[in-house]
């Protein structure tokens, strides 16, 4: 079969997972990345892709099958989505959910009117997560849906971590708690605020001559990102912050709880434990990839979700295959 060729916009650390993910992928190939940065500046895994400027994507639309996008959801692909619909077929990772319904809009306009296929929001959150709420309400209408998250390093209370006086550098991960996770699971259909659901732990390197106590209660009580939650601080060398903090770890759980007879309990649950977010974020995008290019060959052009996408279509197997050896 045809290789699917594909191109990858902007290039930060999903466009770096996208990169090694398709070297994985035996149908596909990588023929270059696109960047608003100077090409030359870009570093990319493989010295065999060239980097391209991204203003200059037009004259290779004869070149390229899916255009993935890792432009960053707040400023870039409110922009990029839509101009590069008009173009390509395209993946995205768009992952404010306040604004799906107007980004799905402006994308597929363009989509259709180009006769290009692009599937948004594709990841795990949105995503894979997406899918799984749909199921467990789908599938058992008389329950509760329940997302806990983490354990994840989240980037804006690590910011609100790094921002008060006395710290040097930290990190702040986000877990879900325990006990809630244990409740939900049991069948008992609690009902919990985000609170309940998750308790937050910042590693802190301390600014010579700091006090831990005063740098523990600043972020203990901040408003917003810690006073609401179960937080605990804990304090560690420079050293040990930059070899077991490095990695972007993210995950969580999406349970529904529901019953179908009088007395009988089924709980769904599925879950995902990453050691790096964008890498496997990629992943996803590229096995959507395949399955956009699929839908364009039909003609089925326009914007799409995660929920317009039949499974089959991620897999490189045919329809039979999958059918023999999954099924
Ligand atoms: P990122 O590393 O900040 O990259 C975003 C863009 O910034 C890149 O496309 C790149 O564009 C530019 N950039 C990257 N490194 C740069 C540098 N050193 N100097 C200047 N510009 C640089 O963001 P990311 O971690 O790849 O994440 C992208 C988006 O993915 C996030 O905004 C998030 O919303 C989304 N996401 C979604 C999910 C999900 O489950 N749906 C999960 C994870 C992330 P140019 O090459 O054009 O300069």
């Amino acid at each position: 079969t045809k290789e699917i060729r594909v191109g990858i916009a902007g290039y930060g650390n999903l466009g770096r997972g996208v990169e090694s993910a398709i070297s994985q992928n035996k149908d596909m190939t990588l023929v270059g990345v696109f960047t608003r940065r100077e090409p030359k500046d870009v570093q990319l895994l493989s010295e065999q892709v060239p980097v391209h400027k991204l203003d200059e994507i037009e004259s290779f639309t004869e070149d390229i099958d899916v255009l993935i996008l890792c432009g960053g959801s707040k400023n870039d692909l409110p922009e990029q989505g839509p101009a590069l619909a008009k173009h390509f077929t395209t993946v995205d990772s768009f992952d404010t959910h306040a604004k799906i319904p107007e980004y799905f809009a402006a994308v597929d306009e363009v989509a259709k009117e180009a006769g290009t296929t692009a599937i948004i929001s594709v990841g795990w959150d949105p995503g894979l997560f997406s899918i799984n709420r749909l199921m467990g309400e789908s599938i058992l209408p008389e329950g509760e849906t329940y997302t806990f998250w983490g354990k994840g390093l989240s980037q804006g209370h690590s910011d609100a971590v790094r921002r008060v006086e006395g710290v040097k550098a930290g990190v702040q991960y986000t877990l879900p708690a325990e006990d809630a996770i244990n409740r939900v699971r049991n069948g008992e259909h609690p009902e919990l605020s985000t609170k309940d659901k998750h308790t937050r732990e910042c590693y802190v390197v301390l600014e010579e001559g700091a006090s831990a106590d005063q740098v523990r209660e600043t972020i203990v009580t901040m408003p917003d990102y810690f006073a609401d939650y179960d937080t605990i601080v804990h304090f560690i060398t420079e050293e040990e912050l930059r070899l077991d903090h490095a990695k972007m770890p993210h995950g969580g759980f999406v349970i529904r709880s529901g019953n179908t007879g009088k007395h009988t309990d089924q709980v769904i649950e599925f879950s995902l434990k990453l050691d790096s977010n964008p890498e496997f974020t990629s992943s996803v995008l590229v096995a959507y990839a395949r399955a956009a290019y699929k839908l364009q060959q039909k003609g089925d052009t326009g914007a799409k979700t995660v929920y317009d996408i039949a499974p089959g279509l991620l897999s490189p197997k045919s329809p039979a295959a999958i059918r023999k050896e999954l099924l």
